[in-house]
């Protein structure tokens, strides 16, 4: 019994290792079997991937995107599909089946932003945060300054506590912020439905919008709800200090 606990622990190490040295900051295991059999492959277990998102990127969104955010934005999709296609490798050659859940698998998700398996489900259910009003994945140590992949597998890996509420309280502060009214004002909770909280549609007409007058590339992305979150503007500020006047 004890034999078979060490393996799992050092399969577990291994694989969050491998992960790191590949370019992970963030790793954790969940279980996801209470989630649609067919949207997880008939998988148990989901392993959660984050790569930072550097806080001067974040603090330069403050007005509107940026070709930085941009480029961050982009850059960190293709390094996330490299590190969770290397992890499945990993647990394959371990005799496991393990599938990377990359852009070229799961698609970008459409018009409406959704796949069967969003990588923020995994991440709650790996203990990494919970979903913000304005549908991000939101941590207590870096707000939603993250970019998420995940790998489904059946490696028998210890997953963490999940988180199954909102930890968002009465902040309203991505409402407030959200040019295009998509954040409905309503606290997320396990297996609520994201149209009874954020508006999917009205957050890329905003998006679109934005990203023409920020960058100039007909694209939808925008962040302000990143940047204007307290969980986010508290790590941006231990990183880098007092915003200036132009951030405020
Ligand atoms: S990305 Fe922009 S438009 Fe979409 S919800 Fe966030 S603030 Fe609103
Ligand atoms: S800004 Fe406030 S309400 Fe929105 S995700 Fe962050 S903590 Fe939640």
């Amino acid at each position: 019994m004890n034999e078979l606990k060490d393996d799992m622990e050092n399969l577990a190490a291994q694989l969050k290792a491998e992960l790191l040295a590949f370019g992970a900051d963030i790793v954790g295991f969940g279980d996801i079997t209470e989630l649609p059999p067919k949207a997880r492959a008939g998988l148990p277990t989901g392993v959660s991937v984050a790569v930072n998102m550097p806080a001067e990127i974040a603090r330069g969104i403050a007005e509107l995107p940026t070709s930085e955010y941009f480029d961050f934005y982009n850059r960190a999709n293709e390094a996330l599909d490299g590190i969770v296609t290397r992890g499945a490798e990993f647990l394959k050659s371990k005799g496991y089946v393990a599938i990377a859940q990359t852009r070229d698998s799961v698609g970008s998700g459409g018009t409406e932003n959704r796949t069967a398996l969003p990588h923020k489900t995994v991440a709650t259910r790996a203990g990494i945060g919970w979903i913000g009003k304005c549908a991000l994945l939101v941590t207590k140590e870096r707000g939603s300054m993250l970019r998420l992949s995940s790998i489904l597998t059946d490696a028998p890996l210890t997953p963490a506590q999940s988180v199954d509420s909102s930890r968002c309280g009465s902040c309203n502060a991505c409402a407030v912020a959200c040019p295009g009214h998509a954040v409905l004002g309503e606290l997320w909770a396990k297996g609520k439905p994201r149209e009874e909280f954020f508006d999917a549609a009205a957050c890329r007409v905003a998006a679109r919008k934005r990203a023409i007058l920020g960058f100039g590339v007909n694209t939808t992305i925008c962040g302000k709800c990143i940047e204007a979150c307290p969980y986010t503007r508290k790590a941006i500020e231990k990183e880098l200090g007092e915003p200036t006047a132009k951030y405020r």
